[in-house]
C-alpha cells in the first residue's frame, strides 16, 4: 500500500477543485469521534438514502485525489486513499490517514476558525441588554465541532419542514444545512456551555431565517405550527 505525506495530499487538494459536497464528506470524517466514521453515518450527515450513496460517492473523492497523487493502481477500494479500515463489530469504520487530516488542518479546510455558513443571518440590529450573549449563543451554530456532533445525530434533514436540501438543489448540496440554537438567552450563563444534541437542531437557511424573523426566536414548534396553519 502506498503512502503518501501530509505535503502530497495538501497538493492534490489544492489542485483539485474540491466540490462542496466532498469537503462536506471529509469534514464529517474529520469530526467524527476519533476521526473515524461508519457508511451509514456518513450517509446520514450527507442525506443520502443508503451507506452504498456514502461509499459511492467517498470512493468518486478518493479517486479523484487518488489521480491527483498519481497513486497506480489505485486501491480496489478508492476511499482508501483517504481512509484505513477497521471492522471491529458489525460495520466497517473509515479511519481518516493522519496525512489527510494533517492536509486538511493545514489547509485551513477544518477548524474552529472555518466558516460554516456563508451567508450570515442577518444580525444587523440594535446593540441590547443580551448583545453579547447572543454573540456568545450564535457563536455555537457556527462552531464547527458543535455542529458535527448535532448532525452526527439528527442527520441534515431540516426538522421543521423536512427538507433535504440535495433532493432540490442536487449533489452541490448534499450535506448542507444551518445548525439553529434553541437555547434562550435568559437561560445562558457565564458557564454555559452547549450541548449540541439538546440545544441545536439542523434547519434549512429558510426555516431558519423565519426562526429568527423576531428577536426573541421562535420556536421550532411555532414555525412548524405557522406551517401547519398555512396548509390548511
Ligand atoms: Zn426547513
Ligand atoms: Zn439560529
Amino acid at each position: 500500500m502506498a503512502a503518501f505525506t501530509t505535503a502530497e495530499y495538501m497538493a492534490a487538494l489544492s489542485r483539485l477543485q474540491i466540490a462542496p459536497h466532498h469537503l462536506k464528506m471529509l469534514q464529517a470524517n474529520y469530526y467524527a469521534p476519533g476521526k473515524t466514521i461508519t457508511a451509514t453515518t456518513m450517509a446520514k450527515i450527507m442525506g443520502y438514502q443508503n451507506y452504498n450513496a456514502a461509499n459511492l460517492h467517498y470512493g468518486k473523492l478518493g479517486r479523484l485525489i487518488g489521480q491527483e497523487l498519481h497513486w497506480i493502481p489505485l486501491p480496489k477500494f478508492a476511499v482508501n486513499v483517504l481512509v484505513d479500515f477497521d471492522k471491529p463489530g458489525q460495520e466497517w469504520l473509515w479511519i481518516m490517514k493522519p496525512g489527510v487530516s494533517e492536509a486538511l488542518e493545514k489547509l485551513g479546510l477544518v477548524g474552529e476558525e472555518v466558516p460554516t455558513i456563508p451567508e450570515e443571518i442577518n444580525e444587523a440590529e440594535p446593540i441590547f441588554e443580551g448583545a453579547l450573549k447572543k454573540v456568545i449563543v450564535n457563536a455555537y451554530e457556527r462552531s464547527n465541532a458543535a455542529r458535527a456532533k448535532c448532525l452526527h445525530h439528527y442527520g441534515c434533514k431540516c426538522v421543521v419542514c423536512g427538507a433535504i436540501l440535495s433532493e432540490i438543489y442536487g449533489e452541490i448540496a448534499q450535506g448542507f444545512i444551518h445548525v439553529h440554537h434553541t437555547k434562550q438567552l435568559s437561560e445562558v450563563n457565564a458557564k454555559y456551555q452547549v450541548d449540541p444534541i439538546s440545544d441545536l437542531r439542523p434547519v434549512c437557511p429558510t426555516c431558519h431565517a423565519v426562526i429568527h424573523l423576531r428577536k426573541t426566536p421562535y420556536s421550532i414548534e411555532e414555525v412548524k405550527q405557522l406551517m401547519q396553519a398555512q396548509k390548511k
